[in-house]
């Protein structure tokens, strides 16, 4: 079991371009945490995540695993164990020796071998599997193995690199609470890539959101924190926008009005809400984004929607049963993006109609331009 910390990592792939693919990334990560790496797809997640694994060398900074520096400690002495995407079984292998191979390599003694795999079959309930060959598993069984394989080494941290990307969604679910059941078991370090948001939330205890990086930025570590922190408070629009399915709306608008722990925002419609954000450091005048989650909008006549109300012309509605969705076009929007309601009950309304939805304004988030966060002085919750 160990802590990992990275300080300033930086890493440049080819420094004659000058172009970093990551730059400053500061980790603190606690021996027993499970940490998800979010964010879109070359955003240099796995980038990280080899370069915590040794499999690729670090420009600038340091990394520390359990209190030591280990930049130039190569992989096999780290005490990882990496889990890939694309789980490479030994196909003239049976489960056991999949399984057993690395610690063969490694001419450990025979019993504590089978003693290890036999435990690592137990926690991962592939005992009855172990005298299979590969291809006589499902996916999911062959993606434990893979598991296993990382388990039987007793390493003090686990890197996974997307390893249900290549399941079908069923078994994504499955296996996702699989690992998180392991995790609780063995008590280890866990560091997770995925880009599957529904994972990073359901996993991490704690999730640090990449982004692509833009030339000047200081840093493309967007937030590291728990996922309700990272859900309730998102530092930024891109972190805003990343969390939470459906994606938040946006609003454009300015500052009207600011208040002691509120802030009226006049739509460039020309609505106005009340958002319950400590906007003092802003003015009256001032271009924002005013944000709001799909889920937390209202009816407009009940009493939750203190903050007021938005209209919108309905373009699709999707009724899932157990969930209801209204795609709208909002002026307010961005231009090509949807103003979406997520409802439990249904909502009487048709495509092409207009439909005002209600804010409450304790729902509300709220950007400068830009898209930094003002603090929030409330967080609404659903009864
Ligand atoms: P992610 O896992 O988030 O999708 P990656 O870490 O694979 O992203 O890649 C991040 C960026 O680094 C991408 O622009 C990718 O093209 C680049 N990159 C990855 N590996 C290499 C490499 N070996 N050499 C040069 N560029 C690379
Ligand atoms: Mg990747």
């Amino acid at each position: 079991m160990a802590d990992v910390l990275l300080q300033k990592v930086r890493k440049n792939y080819n420094p004659a371009v000058l172009k970093d693919t990551l730059r400053n990334i500061n980790l603190d990560i606690k021996d027993g945490d499970f940490i998800v790496f979010v964010g879109p797809s070359g955003c240099g997640k796995s980038t990280l995540l080899r370069m915590i694994a040794g499999l690729e060398d670090i420009t600038s900074g340091d990394l520390m695993i359990a209190g030591k520096r280990v930049n130039d400690v190569p992989p096999a002495k780290r005490d990882i164990g990496m889990v890939f995407q694309s789980y490479a079984l030994y196909p003239h292998m049976t489960v056991f020796d999949n399984m057993a191979f690395g610690l063969k390599l490694k001419h450990m003694d025979k019993k504590e071998i089978i003693s290890r795999v036999v435990q690592a079959a137990d926690v991962l309930g592939l005992e009855a599997f172990l005298e299979r060959k590969p291809k006589a598993l499902s996916g999911g069984q062959r993606q434990r193995v893979a598991i296993g394989r990382c388990i039987v080494q007793q390493p003090s941290v686990f890197l996974f690199d997307e390893p249900l990307s290549n399941l079908d969604a069923a078994l994504r679910v499955k296996m996702r609470l699989e690992i998180s059941k392991l995790h609780q078991r063995l008590n280890a370090t866990i560091i997770y890539v995925t880009h599957d948001q529904v994972e990073a939330m359901t996993l991490a205890d704690k999730i640090c959101v990449l982004s692509p990086l833009k030339a000047n930025a200081e840093s493309n570590l967007e937030q590291f924190g728990s996922p309700l922190e990272l859900y309730n408070h998102p530092k930024n629009l891109f972190v805003a926008g990343f969390i939470g399915s459906p994606k938040m709306n946006f609003l454009k608008g300015e500052i009207s009005n600011i208040q002691d722990g509120k802030c009226e925002v006049k739509l460039i419609t020309g609505e106005r809400i009340i958002a319950e954000v400590d906007a003092t450091s802003g003015s009256v005048g001032q271009s924002v984004i005013l944000g709001v989650r799909p889920e937390h909008l209202v009816d407009k006549d009940s009493p939750l929607a203190t903050g007021g109300k938005v209209m919108g012309k309905v373009m699709v509605t999707e009724n899932l049963g157990a969930e209801f969705f209204v795609y709208m076009e909002s002026g307010a929007s961005e231009v090509g993006s949807d103003f979406t309601v997520k409802s439990e009950k249904e909502i009487e309304v048709a495509a092409g109609e207009e439909l005002a939805v209600g804010i409450p304004s304790s729902a509300c988030h709220l950007f400068n331009a830009d898209g930094i966060a003002f603090p929030r002085t409330a967080v609404y919750k659903r009864n």
